[in-house]
């Protein structure tokens, strides 16, 4: 019974970090401080009540439409509570303690630049690279090893670069891919890379678009990655 109730509790902590991420990337696009002001609808800009924002319950108790206005509710954010609240039990189940509050806290990092990228396909510099730098600073005290494989990692990094120059990838994407290769190895970079690649293949094949959010595949890779090893 507790077992089911910490679970419980896992999965509310990351459904509603998910809402936050969603709201952090909204207000990124929009330029809009992520404090003030409090939560409002999109369409009416009404101020919502407490119960509101209540991940997963409010879209559930609404109906899926703003109270006030009776527009629709982006889909999106639920989807991405419900997948991150459901990612959050899998990683508590999987991982040791001390394990899934570091890969928790980068799970959350990443899912805040993928809101960025994919509402305006950019992310913030700052929040990128400091966060980077702050969890390779944990990463090296959490799991006390440096990394060896530097034959492969120094050409992988400038493959890389070398995409990035043939504007075939974004500067982010190469931080956010050099982060995931210091903190985490070769093999989740090739790992995450390979997912992310066919992930974009297949979701944007159709798509007309020159410029596809890549962050969101990425983060989707290391996530899946932190999981199956
Ligand atoms: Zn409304």
């Amino acid at each position: 019974m507790k077992t089911v109730f910490l679970f419980l509790l896992i999965f509310l902590l990351g459904s509603s970090c998910a809402s936050f991420s969603v709201c952090c990337g909204w207000r990124f696009a929009h330029s809009i401080s992520l404090f003030v002001p409090s939560s409002f609808c999109e369409h009416c800009h009404h101020r919502l009540k407490l119960y509101q924002l209540i991940p997963l319950l409010s879209f559930c108790l609404q109906r899926g439409h703003c109270f006030f206005c009776g527009q629709q509710i982006a889909r999106t954010s639920t989807v991405v509570e419900l997948l991150f609240g459901g990612y959050s039990v899998l990683l508590f189940w999987h991982a040791n303690p001390i394990s899934f509050l570091f890969l928790f806290i980068v799970a959350l990092w990443s899912l805040i630049l993928s809101m960025q990228d994919y509402y305006s396909r950019t992310v913030s510099a700052t929040f990128l690279l400091g966060g980077a730098f702050l969890m390779l600073s944990i990463s090296f005290v959490v799991q006390k090893k440096l990394l060896n494989d530097w034959g492969i990692i120094l050409p992988l990094a400038a493959l890389l670069l070398l995409l990035v120059l043939l504007k075939k990838m974004g500067s982010a994407d190469l931080y956010y891919l050099l982060f995931v290769m210091l903190a985490f190895g070769t093999l989740a970079t090739l790992f995450t890379c390979l997912f992310a690649s066919l992930g974009a293949l297949c979701f944007n094949y159709f798509s007309l678009k020159k410029e596809i959010p890549f962050i969101p595949y990425l983060s989707s890779g290391i996530l899946l990655f932190f999981l199956i090893v």
